[in-house]
């Protein structure tokens, strides 16, 4: 199982959580804001995944949990999850994913498996492509895979609030995941090669509020 990244702490990864971050690598999505571009194009030094698990053995004791994150881990081979998974598990860890929703299929076997998904929605369905290159089968599975992460024990769901939506998109997202435990709005924050001036906090709110009148609780994600 290659592993692109490891953070051994984090406190912002995993909602009222301290917990380890693994990264694996690649994504289907090429977002334009995208953070993790080298782990999505191999510019990576792998971590042998006994030295990671090693680690977070060692850190036990100060963690809650571990985050599995991308780059998409649903791309990564399913035994290959499932033993990391259990892995952590028999470390009595809880386990959170990361996901874009590109697999459903997958999704949907590890679901029973992990304590907490956390789903980015990156527009509504038809605006998918100002984000990043969408074909009609990623607009299906990422609809199955809503529908999938709304009945998880628990879940969010998340968007950066790239400054091509407007609060009437997060409206139609938040129309999306009606009833929804819990979707944050996060800020967008620019890379080296996409840099469009973000939207104010208070714009930021102003989609936050729109966006609790349909899901039991939005907020600013971090
Ligand atoms: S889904 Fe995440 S990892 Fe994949 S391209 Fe978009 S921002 Fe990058």
């Amino acid at each position: 199982m290659i592993i692109a990244g490891y953070n051994p702490n984090s406190c912002v990864d995993y909602p009222g959580n301290i917990a380890s971050v693994i990264f694996l690598p690649n994504c289907p999505l090429r977002c334009v804001y995208c953070h993790n571009k080298p782990m999505l194009d191999g510019e990576y030094e792998a971590i042998p995944y006994e030295e990671v698990l090693e680690r977070i053995k060692k850190n036990k004791l100060f963690l809650d949990g571990v985050v599995i994150t991308g780059g998409e881990p649903t791309l990564t081979p399913i035994e290959d999850l499932k033993k990391l998974i259990s892995d952590i598990k028999s470390l009595n860890l809880l386990v959170k994913i990361d996901t874009c929703g590109s697999s459903p299929k997958v999704l949907e076997q590890l679901l029973p498996l992990v304590d907490y998904v956390a789903m980015d929605i990156k527009a509504p369905l038809d605006k998918y492509s100002m984000i990043t290159p969408a074909t009609d089968k990623l607009m299906e599975n990422i609809s199955k895979s809503i529908e999938l992460v709304k009945q998880a024990k628990d879940y969010e769901f998340r968007t950066t609030l790239d400054p091509k939506l407007t609060v009437d998109d997060i409206e139609t997202i938040a129309k999306m995941i009606e009833g929804a435990k819990a979707y944050y709005i996060q800020q967008f924050v620019a890379t080296d090669f996409y840099y469009p001036k973000a939207y104010s906090s208070d714009y930021l709110k102003w989609c936050v509020e729109t966006a609790n009148k349909y899901v039991k609780t939005a907020s600013r994600g971090g």
